[in-house]
């Protein structure tokens, strides 16, 4: 049985039955049968049920939003922008995938033509995260099944009823029972799900489970996406116009969802020109983040895992017998539930853990940069490559810097943002392959070559 705790109250919610190598059997059986007759499904007629389940999440907003805050701690109002934003996503997903996944004729000669047909990859297993459930969900089920794949969805166990409502939505949705399956439990069953014959794995997830199921599935031959954490580093140059503005934006960039999205700030380095009064609004923008129960109007809410406390914890207390400056925050809040205070340390070095291991959590360090120069050599210097984020008024300039990470996504003038137009990808330690755009879209196909000869 998986018991589903309530990060704000600690209490238990409800207690799910787990699947066991029996079940998952029986489970992948049905899917296999059941993927022949969907990837005949024409296209069309799968595009209108995944929008169906793109508006039910619209329609259903006020009771999923309660269930995600409820087992995942994320205040409610960001539980329901997640919900619009993953509608948004199958909104553009459902809109292109006609282009993006139809026969491309690429030459035409008399009596010739040559196509790539973009034929599913079979049934595909979704390990998931808990962070943004709908939204990492979203970046592979929906294109998955567009493409005519059948899906084995095994969300995180931090995120159980959601993962379970997302099943009966695509059911209530069209999508037929035997082509979209949930699977519930953790470590134990995410393993077993790596013995079995899939023919494609999608996980979203941290860099050690992460390497560790790209190295078990590479015997199978099969394609295997893995999108996993960050460490991504923002630079505030000289020539900001407005330092108190960008210093609330870039706080929102590192403390929203409490520092629990892949793609949150996770290091700063300044300015030395814009360096002070930068920090001193940072630090009061902290300051005046309401934290409390995330059923109500606040901020930041909980964290997701009990166990992340003593990490964070572990990581202050490492930067500041190292001579951080704590500014705010470092601490658990006493009294039932995972909270712990925004955290602002200056005076780190890079190579202090706040600085080089993803926290996944509500702190932030500040670092004090000379030039670009200094700027771009230590934010390249990370294991990890998901994002990079640039504010200055000089585009050029920006895009100088950024052409110099080793990252996935750039931003200038903004960060911790995702859009389902661009790809979504990692390198490094941030994992391989792509989600969303096209790229995303053709990443549960096998394209395949046609060589048509008249006569
Ligand atoms: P996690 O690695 O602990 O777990 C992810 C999933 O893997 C869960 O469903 C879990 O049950 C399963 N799992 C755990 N051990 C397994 C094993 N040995 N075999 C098979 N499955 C196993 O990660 P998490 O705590 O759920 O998520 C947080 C991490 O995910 C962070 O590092 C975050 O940055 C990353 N993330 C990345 C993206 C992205 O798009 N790049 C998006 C969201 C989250």
């Amino acid at each position: 049985m998986l018991r589903i705790v309530n990060p704000a109250t600690e209490e238990v919610i409800r207690e799910v039955p787990c699947d066991d190598s029996d079940s998952l059997q029986e489970k992948y059986n049905r899917l296999r049968s059941g993927s022949t007759a969907w990837r005949q499904v024409p296209l069309a007629e799968r595009i209108l049920i995944l929008r169906r389940f793109g508006e039910m999440l619209e329609h259903q907003t006020h009771n999923l939003a309660a269930i995600l805050t409820a087992e995942v701690g994320k205040p409610l109002q960001q539980s329901r922008n997640e919900l619009g934003g993953a509608r948004q996503r199958i909104q553009w997903l459902t809109d292109h995938a006609t282009p993006y996944l139809s026969d491309e004729v690429m030459n035409e000669a008399p009596g010739l033509k040559e196509i790539i047909r973009y034929e599913p990859l079979g049934v595909v297993c979704n390990i998931s995260a808990w962070n943004y459930p709908y939204l990492v969900g979203t970046n592979v089920f929906v294109p998955a099944l567009l493409a005519g794949n059948a899906v084995l969805y095994k969300p995180s166990e931090f995120a159980t009823l959601t993962g379970l409502e997302i099943e009966r939505m695509m059911h209530d949705a069209g999508v037929p029972h035997d082509v979209f399956i949930a699977a519930t439990g953790g470590k134990d069953v995410g393993e077993t799900l790596l013995d079995m014959p899939f023919d494609g794995y999608f996980f979203t997830g941290s860099y050690r489970t992460g390497k560790y199921i790209y190295e078990r599935v590479s015997r199978k031959m099969v394609p295997c996406q893995c999108e996993l954490g960050g460490k991504d580093p923002l630079y505030v140059t000289d020539d900001i116009a407005d330092v108190k503005a960008v210093a609330a934006g870039t706080a929102d960039g590192a403390f929203y969802n409490n520092g629990q999205s892949c793609c949150a700030v996770e290091r700063i380095y300044v300015h030395e020109k814009v360096y002070d009064q930068y920090v001193d609004h940072f630090v009061k923008e902290v300051k005046g983040y309401v934290a409390g129960d995330p059923m109500g109007s606040v901020y930041l809410g909980p964290l997701t895992r009990k166990d992340q406390l003593v990490f964070l914890e572990d990581q202050v207390q490492e930067a500041v017998k190292r001579g951080a400056r704590l500014e705010t925050g470092g601490k658990r809040v006493e009294g039932k539930g995972y909270f712990f205070q925004p955290t602002v340390l200056t005076q780190v070095s890079n190579d202090m853990q706040v600085m080089q291991e993803e926290s996944f959590g509500p702190i932030i360090g500040i670092m004090k940069v000379k030039n670009d120069e200094e700027a771009v050599k230590l934010m390249a210097d990370t294991k990890y490559g998901l994002t990079a984020s640039v504010y200055s008024k000089d585009e050029e300039r920006a895009l100088s810097i950024l052409k110099r990470m080793n990252t996935g996504t750039g931003y200038w003038n903004c960060c911790d943002r995702v859009s389902a137009a661009v790809p979504w990808s990692g390198r490094l330690q941030s994992g391989i392959g792509s989600t969303l755009s096209h790229a995303g879209l053709r990443a549960f196909t096998h394209p395949k070559a046609l060589h048509l000869k008249s006569s």
